[in-house]
């Protein structure tokens, strides 16, 4: 075989390879967050079933809340709204809570919302 179409068959084997590695790292990922969202739909459920059974709350009333948190960001989307940026104890710098440390002074943020 030539050797420019044997070095370029080698190259699409090896992309070939890695795209079904990383294929397969998504699917693995997907399957863990799908377990992680059915656990925690289940344990929202058991919550609300508690609150129900021992202190009377009612679907409405869950829903309204829900629709308050929603709206807390002007925007009825089904979601609640996620804080973006957070300030750090120790600098007062800000840096996205993407971050589990403050990116200018290193510190650990130990207290706060926990969402
Ligand atoms: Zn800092």
């Amino acid at each position: 075989m030539n050797p420019f179409w044997y070095m370029r068959l080698n190259s699409t084997s090896q992309q070939a390879v890695e795209s079904k590695t990383a294929a397969m790292n998504a699917e693995m990922s997907v399957q863990e967050l799908t377990w992680k969202v059915n656990k925690l739909t289940l344990v929202n459920h058991a919550l609300f079933e508690l609150l129900e059974e021992k202190f009377g709350l009612t679907e409405a009333e869950l829903m309204a809340k829900m629709t308050e948190i929603d709206l807390r960001d002007d925007h009825m989307n089904g979601r609640a709204p996620v804080a973006t940026s957070i300030s750090c104890e120790a600098c007062g710098k800000t840096y996205s809570k993407r971050h589990n440390h403050c990116l200018y002074c290193g510190h650990i943020n130990t207290s706060g919302s926990p969402f």
